[in-house]
C-alpha cells in the first residue's frame, strides 16, 4: 500500500521545525529516519497531512562530550552511533545495543531520537536509555526541557513529548570506574525485534558491593521499563550475594503482566525474559569486577 498524499516540509533549524509543528497541529508529524513512520503511513496505521523532516535541521545531529556526559543529537543515525569511538569508549551499553537493531540498512536511516520517541516496548534504545539514566532534551514553542528517561515512557508507544515538541538530543553519563554493562535479547531471526531482552548497568564500590544498578527490560510489557524493586534490593549488597537467576526472578516478579502474541505465549516470554536478565546481569557484574 502507498501512503496518502502528504505535504513535505524541510526546516533548517529546530525553532523552525517546532514552529511548523505548532502551526500545523495534529495534522503534522516529525519524520527522522522514517523506519517506523513510513511503514505505519504505508499501512495507513497513521494518517498525517504534513511531514516535518529533521534531515536538514541544524544542531540535532552529532556526538560530543559535554559537561562530563556524552551528548548525542536526536537525528544522529543508529549507524553513526554504532561507528562512534566516543560511544564505544564512554557509553559501551549503547554501542553494544546498536548492532541488535534491525539490519544495517535500517540503522543507516533510523535515528537514536526516532527510536526513543517512537518508544516501541520491544526496542533496544529505550531500555538502554532507562538502564543508563539518560536525559532527554526537548524543544517546543514553550522552550526547552530536560526529561529523565525514567519518566519519559508513559504507555504503549507514548511518551511525555507534546505534539509540537521535538526531541533534540539525549545525554548519557560517562562510564565510571568498576562499572559493567550488558544487553541480551532473544529474537526469532537476526534483525527481528526481540521477543524479550534486558539491558543491565552495574557499578561496584571498592569493597565489591553494588553501588548502583539498573535493569532495563524490553519486550515484556506495554512500555520499556526498569525493574526498580529488584534494583533497590540489590543496591548495597555484595555483588556475589545473589545468583543471576535470583536477580532475574526478582526482576520478572515485578512485571505484572507479560504480553502474548503470535510469536510467544506470556509464559514463554516471561521465561525468555528471566534468561536474558540472568545472562546480562552475570556479564555486567563480571565486567565491573574485572575492571
Ligand atoms: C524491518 C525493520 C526492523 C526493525 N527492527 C528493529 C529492532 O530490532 N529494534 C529497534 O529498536 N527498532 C527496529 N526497527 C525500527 C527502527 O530502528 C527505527 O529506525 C526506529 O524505531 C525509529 O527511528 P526513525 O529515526 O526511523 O524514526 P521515524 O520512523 O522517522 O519516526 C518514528 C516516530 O518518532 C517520532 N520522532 C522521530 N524523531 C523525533 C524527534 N527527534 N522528536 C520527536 N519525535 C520524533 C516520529 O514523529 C514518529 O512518530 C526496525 C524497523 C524495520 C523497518
Amino acid at each position: 500500500m502507498k501512503p496518502p498524499p502528504l505535504s513535505y516540509h524541510a526546516p533548517e533549524d529546530a525553532a523552525e521545525a517546532v514552529g511548523l509543528l505548532a502551526e500545523l497541529g495534529d495534522e503534522a508529524k516529525v519524520i527522522a529516519g522514517g523506519q517506523s513512520l513510513v511503514p505505519m503511513l504505508a499501512l495507513r496505521l497513521a494518517v498525517f497531512g504534513h511531514l516535518v523532516d529533521l534531515r536538514r535541521v541544524d544542531g540535532v545531529r552529532g556526538i560530543e562530550r559535554r559537561d562530563g556526559r556524552v551528548w548525542i543529537g536526536a537525528a544522529t543515525t543508529q549507524a553513526e552511533v554504532g561507528r562512534s569511538e566516543t560511544v564505544a569508549a564512554d557509553v559501551p551499553l549503547l554501542a553494544r545495543a546498536t548492532p541488535l537493531i534491525g539490519h544495517f540498512q535500517i540503522r543507516n536511516r533510523g535515528t537514536l531520537g526516532g527510536s526513543i520517541a517512537h518508544a516501541d516496548a520491544a526496542a533496544e534504545y529505550p531500555a538502554v536509555a532507562l538502564a543508563l539514566d539518560a536525559e532527554l532534551e526537548t524543544l517546543s514553542p514553550r522552550g526547552t526541557r530536560t526529561l529523565p528517561a525514567a519518566e519519559f515512557f508513559t504507555g504503549m508507544w507514548s511518551t511525555l513529548l507534546e505534539e509540537d515538541e521535538l526531541l533534540t538530543g539525549v545525554t548519557f553519563p560517562v562510564r565510571g570506574p568498576r562499572s559493567g554493562f550488558a544487553v541480551e535479547e532473544f529474537a526469532r531471526r537476526s534483525g527481528d525485534f526481540a521477543i524479550a531482552g534486558a539491558a543491565v548497568a552495574v557499578e561496584l564500590d571498592g569493597a565489591g558491593r553494588i553501588a548502583r544498578c539498573r535493569i532495563g527490560l524490553f519486550g515484556l510489557g506495554p512500555t520499556p521499563r526498569r525493574a526498580t524493586a529488584a534494583e533497590a534490593e540489590l543496591t548495597g549488597r555484595d555483588a556475589a550475594g545473589r545468583t543471576p537467576e535470583e536477580v532475574a526472578e526478582a526482576a520478572l516478579a515485578e512485571v505484572a503482566s507479560v504480553p502474548a502474541d503470535l510469536h510467544a505465549s506470556a509464559d514463554y516470554r516471561r521465561h525468555i525474559g528471566r534468561v536474558m536478565v540472568a545472562r546480562a546481569w552475570k556479564r555486567a557484574v563480571k565486567e565491573a569486577s574485572d575492571v
